[in-house]
């Protein structure tokens, strides 16, 4: 049997980045960088002040104390947004704003609160303290420098770096397109919610749960119809998921049982089945193949066997078709809280609870129809199989949720 990673290397070197294209910023979140952006402009763009106060020379200020203030001639006032035409001489000072641009001839900014006016005369400031050079001055290029490589090709466009691209006058950004993933739910226990159960029906849940996974990796999702487990409902679905989508993920059907017919109707459409099964628990039965240019990821049907094998072997393949440079679940260490053991031969990926001090708990029944436990995990420990790890045992911990 296939083991995890060779499974993931086998998915990944197979997949061609989809094409670029371009978005607006404003509707970038999550997407995928194609290619580096590099500022075209300094961030700040000009030396400004990063108080209310006013523009001096330091040196002006170099005895000022409470007891014995300089006094300063006001010469103007430069709002935010304003220039200024003249300069700062000796003995006179320029009324600021966070933000206004700092005039020439002035090298610091004292603060507003750190200043009087004389009512008798208000053109004459009175200084109350020192001020070093470039004092409460924000230094043009300080935050970024013209010609540096802000977010690489590959990463993803978090909302602070959506931020950031909008500072330097980004407007719009290429991307690697969404792959578009058909799901499809084989079963005909299974019934759309909404609709009333029957004796011995479920209602479906694969496809609701998986395209939620869909979207948080940038993908687009099309829910398929429901596929009840004759040769010929598999065989139409399949073939209109191939028609319609870039990539196909389908639940349930790819066991042993006499009703179980992905992989047949598969081959039947001319696909070319790449491997089935991989040892790992939750989702030991797995199908990947290629049918053209197109894949498919046969899921098990049971709700949680479908989560995690979508989390660890289908989530890259999607982040990949993106470009991403980053496509595994990220990891981070814990303190287990609960004793866990693997009495079985396949590695299992435990549900877990990872709380804000690092410690991390069973999150509940860990078979693989129970749903309610999957809800209430953050995260997934990865037991060897013949392993026990006893509480206090450092783990880590891959995680999709952040809360
Ligand atoms: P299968 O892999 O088709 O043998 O299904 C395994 C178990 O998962 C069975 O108990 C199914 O009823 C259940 N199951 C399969 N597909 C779904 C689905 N889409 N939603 C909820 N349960 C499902
Ligand atoms: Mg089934």
């Amino acid at each position: 049997m296939l083991n995890v990673e060779d499974a993931q290397k086998q998915i990944l070197s197979g997949i061609t980045p989809l094409a670029e294209e371009t978005v607006p910023l404003r509707e970038a979140l999550g997407r995928i960088l194609a290619a580096p952006i590099v500022s075209p402009i300094d961030l700040p763009p000009f030396d400004n002040s990063a108080m209310d106060g006013y523009a001096v020379a330091a040196q002006d200020l170099r005895n000022s104390t409470a007891a014995t203030p300089a006094a300063l001639r006001l010469i103007g006032r430069i709002a935010a947004g304003e220039v200024f035409q003249n300069r700062v001489l000796p003995g006179t000072c320029v009324r600021l704003f966070t933000g206004s641009p700092l005039p020439e001839g002035a090298d610091a900014v004292i603060m507003q609160e750190d200043t009087r006016s004389d009512p008798a005369d208000p053109a004459k400031i009175l200084c109350l303290d020192t001020v070093k050079s470039w004092e409460n001055i924000r230094l043009k290029g300080e935050d970024v420098k013209c010609g540096t490589a802000l977010v690489a090709g590959g990463e993803r466009l978090t909302a602070s770096r959506v931020g950031l691209l909008a500072a330097i006058g980004v407007t719009g950004v290429s991307v690697g397109r969404k792959p578009v993933v058909g799901l499809m739910a084989t079963g005909s226990e299974l019934v759309e919610p909404g609709q009333k159960l029957g004796p011995g029906q479920i209602y479906e849940s694969n496809r609701v749960g998986l395209s939620a996974l869909v979207s948080q990796a940038g993908g687009q999702a099309r829910i398929l119809p429901l596929v009840n487990d004759t040769m010929e409902s598999t065989c139409a679905t399949l073939a209109q998921a191939f028609n319609e989508c870039d990539v196909v993920v389908s639940t349930g059907g790819v066991s042993v049982g006499e009703f179980d017919l992905v992989k047949a109707a598969f081959e039947k459409l001319g696909g070319k089945l790449a491997f089935w099964k991989v040892a790992m628990k939750p989702g030991k039965p797995f199908v990947f193949g290629k049918w053209r240019e197109k894949f498919l990821f046969g899921l098990p049907g049971n709700p949680v066997s479908a989560f995690v094998t979508f989390l660890i072997l289908v989530r890259p393949a999607l982040l990949r078709f993106q470009r991403a440079t980053a496509v595994h679940l990220s990891s981070h260490p814990g303190l287990l809280a609960d004793a866990l053991a693997n009495r079985g031969d396949r590695r299992h990926f435990v549900r877990v609870k990872v709380e804000h001090d690092g410690s991390v708990r069973l999150a509940g029944i860990q078979a693989s129809h129970i749903l309610s436990s999957l809800a209430g995990a953050n995260g997934l420990v990865d037991i060897p199989p013949a392993t026990e790890w006893p509480a206090g045992q450092s783990v880590s911990v891959l995680r999709w949720e952040q809360d």
